[in-house]
């Protein structure tokens, strides 16, 4: 059957849809030897011959590693200022495999890492809600009033967050800082850090604990594990 070019790059591990649609802009997909440029076109592969930068794909076992991201590694394959990579952290994976979303540079926590293309596109599009739990350490003990800001859905720039759920777990009187949890079933650019910025009580650390039923027990910062099949299955 023949499928679109992007779907087949991202199905054999290569790249993200996205990431896959650049890939084909970018000019560096050929097919049969002739370089495709327009995102339409539709490829029987394996029977036609697809190559990136002249290498050809081959299908690859999907992969899902769970992983307990450190504080200061960026969520990206390659880091044009040659910081750590969640990929550098990856001994024993030998597949090509990208992050499902993004976790911030100082932020810590369940990072979910797949080459299965079409779970990633599922997992991040915002249809699907996959709600995520943070532990935040902000400056300042909020009020009732200000997490029901955050409970009922907050104007950031780029417009209102959805509803949230919001517990405070902790207060440090002597440091002044409070422990906060947070569930989000969104994914904005640095969305729970401006959340807690519009009710004046700055991130100091976060930390994400859950995604979906999924969570961080029996791994320590910068350990990982592969998902159970049936952790698979569920997710998707
Ligand atoms: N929200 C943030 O602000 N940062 C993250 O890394 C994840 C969610």
């Amino acid at each position: 059957m023949p499928e679109r070019l992007q779907k087949i790059l991202s199905q054999a591990g290569i790249a993200s849809r996205r990431a896959a649609e650049k890939l084909i802009l970018d000019g560096r997909v050929a097919v049969n030897g002739k370089i495709i440029t327009e995102l339409g076109a539709k490829v029987d592969w394996p029977r036609d011959r697809v190559t990136v930068d002249g290498k050809p794909i081959a299908a690859e076992a999907p992969v899902y590693i769970l992983l307990n991201k450190p504080k200061g590694v960026i969520t990206s394959l390659k880091d044009p200022r040659g910081r750590k990579t969640v990929i550098d952290l990856l001994k024993d994976v030998p597949e090509r495999v990208y992050p499902v979303g993004r976790l911030d540079y100082n932020t810590e926590g369940l990072l979910l890492l797949t080459n299965d293309g079409d779970l990633t596109h599922a997992l991040t599009h915002p249809s699907h809600e996959i709600k995520k739990t943070y532990v935040s350490k902000i400056a300042g003990l909020p009020n009732e009033e200000q997490l029901d800001r955050l409970r009922a859905g907050i104007k950031l720039s780029d417009g209102m967050t959805s509803p949230a759920a919001v517990r405070l777990l902790d207060f440090d009187p002597v440091k002044q800082v409070a422990v906060v949890e947070i569930t989000i079933h969104e994914g904005r650019n640095r969305q729970v850090r401006r959340m807690f910025e519009a009710i004046g009580h700055p991130v100091k650390s976060l930390k994400r604990t859950k995604y979906a039923f999924l969570t961080l027990t029996g791994l320590k910062r910068g350990e990982y594990r592969r998902l159970t099949p049936d952790e698979v299955a569920s997710l998707k």
